[in-house]
């Protein structure tokens, strides 16, 4: 099955959703992450689905410029934001294979950590993440800014390693 992305949300759809609202992530954060698990932020491909009118060139990834932007591409296939998630899992400690779906993502992700406490926080780490990238592709896509992958890994690092990490994580 996987219509896990579909815009009529499956019983675990929901079930993850309702973990993104109960997260201590930033407001503006959890509603990004809500909207890419209901597959509703205005990515490429989801525009071209509405009949949106772009040239060829709009509609690829501005990333790697190789694929179609699409939700699961721009936040977990794509080769430029698959290197955050790579490093993640590698401060983590973790070396398992990602999901390519969101929703089994997120779910995934979470269940990293061991116990509720670890799991909210991966929650809200995830949420987090995912709102710097959805940032990150808006910066480069409408201010022609570059992808700097460092820059991105320190920004989460820095609002989230050593102050809450230590505290909330243990590795399952
Ligand atoms: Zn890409």
């Amino acid at each position: 099955m996987d219509t896990r992305n579909a815009e009529t949300p499956t019983t675990f759809n929901k079930e993850m959703i309702a973990k993104v609202w109960d997260t201590p992530a930033p407001q503006k954060a959890r509603v990004t992450a809500w909207r890419i698990l209901r597959n509703r932020l205005p990515i490429c491909d989801n525009l071209r689905k509405r009949n949106i009118p772009m040239v060829d060139e709009e509609i690829m990834c501005n990333m790697c410029f190789h694929q179609i932007e699409t939700t699961n591409h721009l936040f977990l296939l794509c080769p430029k934001t698959g290197v955050v998630w790579d490093e993640i899992q590698r401060w983590l400690g973790v070396s398992a294979a990602r999901p390519h779906c969101a929703v089994s993502h997120l779910d995934f992700f979470a269940h990293l950590g061991r116990g509720k406490k670890s799991q909210k926080f991966l929650t809200a780490l995830w949420i987090c993440i995912i709102w710097l990238l959805w940032k990150r592709r808006n910066e480069s896509r409408f201010e022609g800014k570059a992808w700097d992958i460092k820059n991105t890994i320190y920004d989460w690092g820095c609002e989230s390693k050593n102050v809450e990490l230590e505290q909330n994580f243990q590795a399952a």
